[in-house]
């Protein structure tokens, strides 16, 4: 058996100013990753590809991999870096010889001329192919068009955020994929969405409702009566007609079953969308909260600056929480961190141990948001120099080795501060520890992450607090202006009404 597989995975916040060339797409900066390169860098990894390569190596398969391309998300992805990469997945394809293809897609790419960049790649693959079975898993997050599931033979999503289940749920893809290829089963689809933009911070499945949506997909694929269920929460910063919540089941040539288990989906989520909202707390509140939780007792309380989460597209460069940290006096704080590539390589131009007063921050301008950051001043010690590498223990994806660029820590006193040169979420332990920091001795934890974090840090906090700074992430829709998503929509309208999908 010889078997395609490929990563393109990109999530694109249309509010970012943070540019999508192809080197964000680079591990190295320079090459994209291919062919055994590829297979060497993500075999045994928490990752879709560690699961894919599992399933297809373990059946024994022959493995072509033409390109395995991810990126931290950011504004809309180059128009020549997404012809680079589609066309490295449609020459292998049309080359020919394969059985299967097993994409690693994460369905919410939007590209300077196209909505739904899965949905393109699918469409161009169909065109030269029509026949060859295509398992894709999907990343939770996927804003889905029709073309991302018409075209499939078998779609899977993950079941967890945090993301710990990446590689699970490319090995369920992959499982299923086979055994269509063998003639065993026979994948039949339906999928559905409801007018709902869920925010960011109520999506975690440790909570009400997502928890209880995951569990019923997981449920049903334990029992067999679906190959596959999922329910997309959707990526609400995309201004792009399919934003939003969505659910798609594969059964075993049973599509009445498929759409009878997206509705009751749907209609659960619809029926709890009001705990897909997220209540606003002012910062300075927030900051004052906290500061009083540190004072209560032992161990970190966590300060979540979610509003400029790098992971879901943000300049990680804004500095209202990390000021409001500084002008509160609260003490014993790492904060993680500002994206400052000249202010990084200001401290390591004046080396360890350096006292420097430096401007940081707000560099990037947010044209379509209606608040700006603003510079920083700091003074501190250079504390820490590193070149930014590290193995992933826990968190997402353990065992991926990672490249935070490099990376300095200024020492103000009160506060550690870490600069990076790359956009990098603050989920594992290890990027603390990898810059001589154990997080469980901090008395405040001050992170860019929204639930991701959870996924390592979380078993570090005593006490969490939200705070809304500044940033494309923000969970204030009003700083939005959404002119291309479906309407109505909730909770953009928020006293529409929705019988269900039309079937
Ligand atoms: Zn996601």
């Amino acid at each position: 058996m010889r078997l395609l597989l490929a990563t393109i995975s990109h999530e694109t916040n249309t509010f970012s100013p943070v540019p999508t060339p192809l080197a964000r797409f680079c591990r190295d900066g320079t090459t994209l990753l291919s062919g055994q390169a590829a297979i060497d860098f993500y075999r045994g990894t928490g990752t879709c590809l560690g699961g894919y390569l599992a399933i297809a190596e373990g059946a024994g398969a022959e493995v072509v991999v033409p390109v395995a391309a991810s990126a931290a998300p950011s504004g809309k992805v180059e128009g020549g870096a997404y012809e680079t990469f589609c066309r490295a997945v449609t020459d292998a394809v049309a080359a020919g010889g394969f059985d299967g293809i097993m994409l690693d897609l994460h369905g919410a790419m939007v590209t300077d001329r196209f909505d739904d960049g899965e949905g393109e790649l699918l469409r161009r693959i169909r065109a030269i192919d029509a026949t060859t079975p295509i398992s894709v898993a999907y990343d939770m997050h996927a804003n889905v068009f029709d073309d991302m599931i018409r075209t499939a033979t078998v779609v899977t999503g993950y079941h967890t955020y945090p993301h710990i289940d990446m590689a699970e749920t490319a090995r369920r893809a992959g499982a299923a994929l086979l055994r269509a290829i063998n003639g065993e089963i026979k994948p039949v689809s339906a999928w559905a969405a409801a007018p709902m933009l869920p925010h960011v911070m109520a999506q975690g499945t440790h909570q009400f409702p997502n928890k209880e949506l995951q569990a019923m997909c997981a449920g049903w694929e334990a029992s067999g009566r679906a190959l596959a269920a999922s329910l997309f929460v959707g990526f609400p910063h995309a201004d792009i007609p399919m934003a939003g919540l969505s659910a798609v089941v594969v059964t075993d040539n049973d599509k009445a079953d498929a759409q009878r288990m997206v509705n009751e989906l749907l209609g659960f989520a619809w029926n709890a969308r009001q705990d897909f909202t997220f209540k606003i707390e002012p910062l300075q509140g927030s900051v004052a909260r906290a500061k009083r939780l540190g004072d209560a007792g032992p161990g970190p309380v966590v300060l979540l600056d979610h509003y400029d989460n790098c992971a879901s597209g943000g300049t990680m460069d804004t500095t209202e929480v990390l000021a409001e940290i500084l002008r509160q006096g609260l003490e014993d704080v790492v904060f993680f961190g500002i994206y400052d590539p000249a202010a990084v390589q200001q401290a390591i131009a004046a080396g360890i141990g350096a006292q420097l007063d430096m401007t940081i921050g707000a560099k990037l301008a947010m044209p379509l948001l209606p608040v700006a950051s603003k510079p920083l001043n700091v003074s501190g010690r250079v504390r820490t120099i590193s070149a930014g590498y590290f193995t992933a223990r826990g968190g997402l994806a353990p065992g991926l080795r990672v490249f935070m660029g490099p990376t300095v820590v200024l020492d103000t006193g009160p506060v550690q501060i870490v600069l990076l040169s790359r956009h990098i979420e603050p989920t594992a332990a290890d990027m603390l520890r990898t810059l001589g920091i154990e997080p469980g001795e901090k008395r405040f934890i001050a992170i860019k992450s929204r639930v991701h974090w959870r996924a390592d840090l979380g078993r570090f906090a005593r006490e969490i607090v939200e705070c809304a700074g500044v940033g494309v992430c923000t969970s204030d829709y009003g700083q939005l202006q959404f002119h291309h998503v479906r309407r109505p929509i909730f909770p953009l309208d928020p006293a529409m009404a929705w019988n269900g999908p039309a079937n």
